[in-house]
């Protein structure tokens, strides 16, 4: 019988949430039993490759790449479950939310105090992702259908949100694993 297959996509996040995900430590091995790994930074599969049972998602949106990719993401998983604050509520990037975007970028690219750019030119290459007005949770872009929230989540409560899923169940994770204090 085929593996269920988990994929993983990092947006505007900071890696800290994959990273708590390898700190499952040796419970990975008893993971690569259970599952397969489609699109995943843990693998290095840029592109998502088919349907996956479980879809994790590590960041919001703060560009139009970002929404490409989720929109994409949500296509290919049955189950997708947003990880972490960035893709809960925005997280640390939706900072700049109280700023028009106009002013981050003179901020970040003419103004700063360790800025030196004598052309005053702000980086619009097409190549370059357009950044949207304001950083946005993934439920704002498509139907999620769990949260596991914290900065990143523990590596415990990873497992246990994982170990549900695996087996049909709704992850509901006891205060211990949620609290972060
Ligand atoms: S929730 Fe925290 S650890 Fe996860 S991507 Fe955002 S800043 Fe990084």
């Amino acid at each position: 019988m085929a593996k269920p297959r988990i994929a993983t996509v990092s947006l505007c996040g900071c890696f800290g949430c994959h990273m708590s995900l390898l700190d499952i430590d040796e419970r990975i091995l008893a993971l690569v039993e259970k599952v397969d790994f489609d699109r995943s930074p843990v693998n290095d599969i840029k592109q998502i490759e088919g349907a996956v049972d479980i879809g994790l998602i590590e960041g919001g949106c703060c560009n139009e790449e970002n929404v490409r990719v989720l929109r994409e993401f949500r296509r290919h998983c049955r189950v997708l479950v947003s990880v972490g604050d960035c893709a809960i509520n925005g997280g640390v990037p939706a900072l700049r939310n109280m700023v028009p975007l106009a002013e981050c970028l003179q901020e970040a690219y003419v103004h700063g105090p360790s800025v030196d750019n004598p052309d005053g030119r702000i980086p619009n290459d097409e190549e370059i992702p357009l950044l949207l007005d304001r950083v946005c949770p993934a439920h704002e872009v498509v139907r999620i259908d769990a949260y596991l929230p914290g900065c990143p989540p523990s590596a415990d409560a990873l497992w246990a949100a994982l170990t549900a899923l695996l087996a049909g169940q709704t992850p509901e994770l006891p205060y211990e694993l949620l609290k972060y204090d």
